[in-house]
């Protein structure tokens, strides 16, 4: 079997081009007569490549001097413990917005380490829509406020920055960064895990304003401590030397998709096939999110009749569409529209189902 259009939700697609290209250079890297994987990350190579990735990613996304950008580990899920170490002292407190799965799991792993305030909720609603920003309760007195600005599971995505005057704005980027153009300047701090939009999982993008990185937070080794991993530049200790290589060959590749203005145009393209394909099918496919809060990220959909959700996955992945099937808290189906998930994919997505329709509508 050759390569499959892939609508995994992470780890996801990555660009064919990138993937060529490292595979190109996997035994002798940049005439090193070794695998990037297989050499110092202190060697003048590797600095030369790290340092590359992070003026690419700074170009990309426009990020000011005064933040400082890191390559760390841990998955996204480490940072929901470790922002409230390095941004709050326990007796303090941070506001939550929740608006599905993730949200919610970054307040209740910020729980142990400070008080954490929920400011909103679109829980009662399942998530259906995101919570309304006149009715969130802000803490002006919190140390930063968190959200999710793309769900990967409830498929609910946010299309602007949430105004929240001077409290730094934390925003968890995990299956959105990169998506389109993005104002650094209205966040204290950004994160993502890699297995999206960037490369492999094991690697988590932070931009931090430098200022918060002199929080005295509490007491804590110096490897949970943000502001030594900047002073570092990312390596206090051995990085993950083989995602930083492919996050800035991904990065190369956005550069020559146009930028991320360019990106940002295909992904709205594509998503709005989708969601049109979804909604014109009277009924047999079904996206239950309120249209202005839905994700062009992440589309879970339900068939009208759930007995057919096992031929829909079988006859969708032998027609090379893989990874289709919904997160299990969800159920149903969900394509992913990253990046690296070209109009094409879209395209015979939308073919197939139009002919999964034709045959048992
Ligand atoms: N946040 C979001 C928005 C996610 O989609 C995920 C899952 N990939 C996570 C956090 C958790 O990421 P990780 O598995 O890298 O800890």
């Amino acid at each position: 079997m050759g390569r499959v259009w892939n609508f995994s939700a992470g780890p996801a697609a990555l660009p064919q081009a990138v993937l060529e290209q490292a595979q190109r250079e996997l035994l002798d890297w940049n005439g090193s007569g070794a695998s990037v994987m297989e050499q110092s990350h202190r060697g003048k190579r590797f600095i030369a490549m790290a340092e590359q990735a992070e003026a690419d990613l700074r170009d990309l996304l426009g990020v000011p001097d005064d933040y400082a950008v890191l390559f760390l580990q841990g998955g996204a899920t480490q940072h929901f413990a470790q922002i409230p170490m390095n941004l709050a002292g326990p007796d303090e407190r941070a506001d939550y917005i929740v608006s599905g799965h993730w949200s919610e799991k970054a307040a209740s792993e910020a729980a142990p380490y400070l008080h954490v305030n929920l400011a909103a909720s679109s829980k009662a609603e399942g998530h259906l829509r995101l919570p309304p920003r006149g009715q969130w309760r802000l803490d002006p007195g919190a140390a930063y406020v968190h959200y999710t600005p793309n769900e990967t599971i409830h498929g609910v995505e946010f299309h602007d920055v949430p105004e929240v005057g001077e409290v730094p704005l934390v925003a968890d980027l995990s299956s959105n960064i990169l998506s389109g153009p993005l104002d650094v300047r209205r966040f204290g701090l950004v994160y993502a895990g890699a297995q999206k939009n960037i490369g492999p999982s094991g690697l988590v993008l932070m931009i931090v304003r430098r200022d918060l990185l002199d929080r005295p937070g509490r007491p804590m080794a110096r490897i949970f401590r943000y502001a030594e991993h900047a002073a570092a530049g990312s390596m206090l200790n051995t990085p993950n030397t083989w995602g930083w290589y492919l996050a800035g060959l991904t990065f190369q590749w956005l550069k020559r998709q146009g930028g991320l203005a360019a990106v940002g145009e295909r992904n709205r393209t594509k998503a709005a096939r989708l969601y049109g394909v979804i909604d014109d099918s009277d009924g047999f496919y079904r996206n239950p999110v309120d249209p202005p809060s839905r994700s062009r990220m992440n589309v879970p959909f339900t068939l009208h009749d759930g007995a057919l959700e096992a031929a829909f996955l079988a006859e969708s992945e032998a027609a090379g569409l893989l990874a289709l099937k919904g997160h299990k808290a969800l159920g149903g189906m969900r394509a992913s529209l990253y990046n690296a998930v070209p109009l094409e994919a879209v395209e015979a997505l939308v073919d197939f189902m139009g002919d999964f329709k034709r045959r048992h509508g």
